[in-house]
């Protein structure tokens, strides 16, 4: 089975005394791949230092300012984004986005810095990896313009993916209609969750994704705990059994639909 991790920060300091048994494990559990994405900018740049190491599974750094750090992301910040989205090791611009639930920074500065970082994308023709919280609907006045004006849709792939998407499978069909992947994480498994089950079970297999978003999110049996990529198997178990599929089906639809989303960088990295 080769799994792969749409969503995480290996990069966080909860890593760091045992990130090489971390890969080991994810590796074990068959991820052939994860996408480390940044929050700021020291965040990203150690995405793309982890990236430098040829490791397995295979690292792809994601680079961005998170909803919750775009106080800080001035313009000088942004154009240092810029420039390292020109480095060929980066697979998307990610996560970026709008939190209104814990509104960290004003809600007009978070609107503007992703609408920065969506102009950094289309520039670059990357995809992005989108943070939403209790702002769903809010997503949709700044993802239509970007559908229109991101290059990757004239190449037929998908513009990027609603990580850990919260909404309902009513809004995700509506952002898959428009070209984004959903991706969902362990909590698709937790009690109340059921819409998530919803999405699972009823969004078209080819616009789904699966994430561990490590360290957060651990799955129901280990709440409160460091999740880890090596957990992602039991999102794709959630999965099949919403879809009422063999996990295998699931393993092989959301890794070439990762595959599809990262393009050029996923293909020079990732092994078959
Ligand atoms: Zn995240």
């Amino acid at each position: 089975m080769r799994l792969f991790d749409s969503h995480c920060h290996l990069q966080d300091a909860r890593f760091d005394k045992d990130r090489k048994e971390v890969l080991k494990r994810a590796s074990a559990a068959g991820v052939a791949a994860v996408v480390v994405c940044g929050e700021d900018l020291a965040s990203s740049k150690a995405a793309i230092a982890l990236a430098d190491q040829s490791v397995h599974p295979s690292i792809l750094p994601a680079i961005g300012f998170h909803p919750h750090e775009a106080a800080g992301a001035t313009d000088a910040a942004l154009i240092n984004i810029q420039k390292l989205a020109a480095s060929s090791q980066v697979s998307a611009i990610g996560e970026i986005g709008l939190d209104f639930y814990r509104e960290m920074a004003p809600r007009h500065v978070q609107r503007s810095v992703f609408d920065a970082q969506l102009a950094i994308a289309s520039d670059m023709s990357l995809p992005v990896s989108i943070h939403s919280r209790d702002a769903e609907e809010d997503l949709r006045p700044h993802l239509v313009p970007f559908a229109s004006k991101s290059p990757l849709k004239a190449q037929g792939r998908p513009l990027g993916v609603l990580h850990a998407f919260g909404g309902t499978l009513r809004q995700a069909s509506e952002y898959a209609e428009l070209g984004f992947l959903i991706s969902l994480t362990c909590s698709a498994g937790y009690p109340r969750n059921s819409e998530a089950r919803r999405i699972a079970a009823n969004l078209p297999f080819s616009s789904l994704l699966i994430e561990t978003d490590s360290p957060a999110l651990p799955p129901q049996s280990s709440r409160g705990t460091r999740n880890e990529p090596a957990n992602l198997r039991i999102v794709a178990e959630v999965v099949a059994e919403a879809r009422g599929v063999a996990v295998d089906l699931v393993a092989t639809a959301t890794t070439a639909n990762a595959e599809a989303l990262l393009g050029e960088v996923a293909e020079k990295k990732v092994s078959p």
